[in-house]
C-alpha cells in the first residue's frame, strides 16, 4: 500500500449518497475499504496516511473546458519573453499552473472553442505559430503536427495534474487552408478529415469548434458535419462554442443539434449561456430544448461556469471580415481610418450571422484582462479607458491591439444571474471553468469555479446537493469524455482524489485578485501521489497526458 485515506465521508462521483469509507492506494489505484478497517495503516506504520476525519473524499475534479493547452508546454526558456525559471513572469505562470490543482482539479481538458495546439500540415506551422501566440498569449508555444507531438511537448516537470485535449477546428482549418473566408475545396476538407482522424486515433478526446472566432466563423454547417462524422466514427463528442450565444442563441443551438443529428456524434454544448440583453431569460427555452433532444434520443449535454461574466480575446469583439487572412492582416487593417469607421458602423448596426458582443451590451461592460503592452489597462473597463484618453472606444481598441500585437484578453459582463443558476441546476450540465490562464487580471473562474459551485451555489444558496455538485465535476464528465478509470471512486479506479471540508469550501478569487486560492480544499491526490497537503502544493509531478481510446 502507498497511501491510506482514513476516516472520511466518501462522495464517490456517481451522485450516490455520501457514506463513510477508508481508501487504500496501491500502484496508483484505489481500493475502497470498510470504515475503520484501515485504522492502523493495515498494520504497516510506514504507510503514509491522509487523515480525512470530518472531511469529504471525492474523485479528483475534471475541468472539461480549459484553455490551458500551452501552460505546461512553454517552449525553451525565452529570455525575451521572460519565461525563465526564477523570474517574475515564470512565477506568474507557476501561479496559473497551480490554480486548478488547489481547487482539486486533477484532470484538465484543453483544446476547446476550436483552439488546440495541433494538428497542422508541416508547411503551415509558421503561420499557425503566430495565431497560437495571440490565442494562448504566454510566450513561445510551438504548434504540433499531431496529438502525439503535442503530448510529447508537455513538460513532465511542470505537470502537477493530468491533461486531455480535444482537436480544435480553428487550428485544424488554419493548419490546412490558412485564414481564408471561404468553404474548403474537396481536397482541403479531405486533408482536415485525415488530420482529425489521426489525432483522434492517437488519443485526442473529441472535436471542438469555436464558431464565433476566425477562422471557425468562416465554416458553414456542412463543413462541420463532415468533420463531426469523423469524431462519430471514433465514438467521441462534438464540442461546440455555438455560433451565437446572444440574440441568435436559439438559432445557433439548432445548428449544433442539426450537426449532431446528421453526424451521429454526441453533442457537448460548451459554457452554455444566453448573454446580452436580447437573450436574457432564454435559458427558459434552451434547456427544455436540450431535454427534448435527449428525449428524442440525441446524446446531448452541456457545461457551465458559475459567473455572470465571460472572457475571450479582444479581437473577437470585431466583425469577422476584419480578421480575414489572420492576425497580421488584421493588425495591418486596423491602422486605416476607413476600416475603423466600418467597424464602428458594423457594431452599431450589426452584421448578419455575427455575434456582436458590444452591440448587445456596450464598451462599459467589457474590461481588459490581459494586455502585455499596457499593463495599467488591466482590470479597467474599455469605455472608461477610452474616456480617460479622450478617444472613441473603437480607436482605443484598435490602438490597444496594435500596441499588443493582437495579444489582448477581455472580460465581458454579459449574463444574468437567473440564467446562470438555471444552467448550473440542470441535470444536463457539468462544470467547466473555461479558464484562460494568462498573466494579468484573468477571469477568476480559472481559480474559483469548482470551489464556487460547491460553496457558494451548492451549500450557501442551496442550488445543488453536494453529491450532485460533485457528480457534475467527476462522474458525468468522465463518462462524457470516456476518461476510463476516472471520475468515480471504486475499486481499481485511478487514485485521483480530493479531500475537502464541506462546511468551509468556498472560492476566494475575485476580479480584483483573480488567483486567490479557495478555502476548504485540504488535500489533492494525483495518480496516488499527494499533490496538495494542508492546502499547499507538494513537489509531486504525477500528471500525465491522457490518451482516450
Ligand atoms: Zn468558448
Amino acid at each position: 500500500m502507498e497511501l491510506l485515506v482514513r476516516g472520511g465521508l466518501l462522495v464517490d462521483g456517481t451522485g450516490a449518497p455520501a457514506r463513510p469509507a477508508d481508501l487504500a492506494v496501491a500502484g496508483g489505484r484505489v481500493t475502497v475499504l470498510a470504515p475503520g478497517s484501515g485504522a492502523d495503516g493495515a498494520g504497516d506504520r510506514s504507510v503514509p496516511v491522509l487523515d480525512a476525519a470530518g472531511l469529504v473524499v471525492a474523485p479528483g475534479f475534471i475541468d472539461v473546458h480549459t484553455h490551458s493547452d500551452a501552460l505546461a508546454a512553454v517552449g525553451e526558456p525565452d529570455p525575451a519573453g521572460g519565461a525563465v525559471p526564477g523570474d517574475t513572469a515564470w512565477a506568474a505562470l507557476e501561479e496559473l499552473r497551480l490554480a486548478p490543482l488547489l481547487q482539486g482539479v486533477t484532470t484538465e481538458i484543453s483544446g476547446n472553442c476550436g483552439s488546440s495546439l495541433f494538428p497542422c500540415l508541416p508547411e503551415r506551422l509558421p503561420e499557425l505559430a503566430e495565431h497560437l501566440r495571440v490565442t494562448f498569449g504566454i510566450g513561445p508555444v510551438g504548434p504540433a503536427e499531431d496529438f502525439a507531438a503535442f503530448a510529447a511537448a508537455q513538460r513532465p516537470e511542470l505537470r502537477r495534474n493530468h491533461l486531455a485535449s480535444l482537436v480544435g477546428h480553428g487550428t485544424l482549418r488554419a493548419g490546412v487552408m490558412g485564414f481564408a473566408d471561404r468553404p474548403p475545396r474537396p481536397e482541403e476538407l479531405d486533408a482536415m478529415c485525415g488530420l482529425l482522424d489521426r489525432a483522434l486515433a492517437q488519443g485526442a478526446a473529441g472535436f471542438s469548434t469555436g464558431l464565433i472566432y476566425p477562422p471557425g466563423t468562416y465554416a458553414d454547417t456542412d463543413e462541420i458535419v463532415a468533420l463531426a462524422r469523423v469524431a462519430a466514427r471514433h465514438g467521441k463528442p462534438y464540442v461546440t462554442h455555438l455560433r451565437d450565444e446572444m440574440s441568435q442563441v436559439e438559432k445557433a443551438l439548432e445548428e449544433a443539434l442539426e450537426i449532431a443529428v446528421r453526424s451521429g456524434a454526441p453533442l457537448q454544448v460548451s459554457h452554455h449561456k444566453t448573454a446580452g440583453r436580447h437573450a436574457w431569460g432564454a435559458t427558459l427555452r434552451t434547456l427544455p430544448r436540450l431535454e427534448q433532444a435527449r428525449a428524442d434520443g440525441l446524446d446531448v449535454l452541456c457545461d457551465v461556469y458559475p459567473y455572470t461574466a465571460g472572457s475571450t480575446v479582444l479581437h473577437a469583439m470585431l466583425p469577422p471580415w476584419a480578421s480575414e487572412g489572420g492576425i497580421g492582416a488584421l493588425l495591418e487593417r486596423l491602422r486605416r481610418p476607413e476600416v475603423r469607421e466600418r467597424i464602428r458602423a458594423d457594431i452599431a448596426g450589426g452584421v448578419d450571422g455575427w455575434e456582436n458582443t458590444v452591440g448587445n451590451g456596450g464598451w462599459d461592460l467589457i474590461a481588459v484582462a490581459a494586455a502585455p503592452a499596457r499593463r495599467a489597462a488591466e482590470g479597467h473597463r474599455i469605455a472608461e479607458l477610452a474616456a480617460a484618453d479622450g478617444v472613441d472606444p473603437v480607436d482605443y481598441v484598435c490602438d490597444l491591439l496594435l500596441d499588443s500585437q493582437g495579444e489582448v484578453t477581455i472580460i465581458s459582463h454579459s449574463m444574468r444571474e437567473d440564467d446562470v443558476r438555471r444552467v448550473l441546476a440542470s441535470p444536463l450540465s457539468m462544470i467547466g471553468s473555461d479558464g484562460v490562464p494568462k498573466p494579468g487580471k484573468p477571469h477568476p473562474r480559472w481559480a474559483g469555479s469548482f470551489a464556487r459551485v460547491l460553496g457558494h451555489y451548492g451549500r450557501d444558496e442551496g442550488l445543488l446537493p453536494l453529491e450532485d455538485a460533485v457528480h457534475k465535476m467527476t462522474g458525468l464528465p468522465a463518462a462524457r469524455f470516456r476518461l476510463a478509470g476516472r471520475g468515480v471512486v471504486r475499486d481499481g479506479a485511478v487514485a485521483d482524489l480530493v479531500v475537502l471540508d464541506p462546511d468551509a469550501v468556498r472560492d476566494a478569487a475575485t476580479f480584483e485578485r483573480p488567483l486567490l486560492p479557495p478555502r476548504g480544499v485540504a488535500a489533492v491526490v494525483v495518480a496516488g501521489q499527494v499533490a496538495v497537503r494542508d492546502g499547499r502544493p507538494t513537489d509531486a509531478r504525477a500528471g500525465e497526458v491522457v490518451r482516450v481510446r
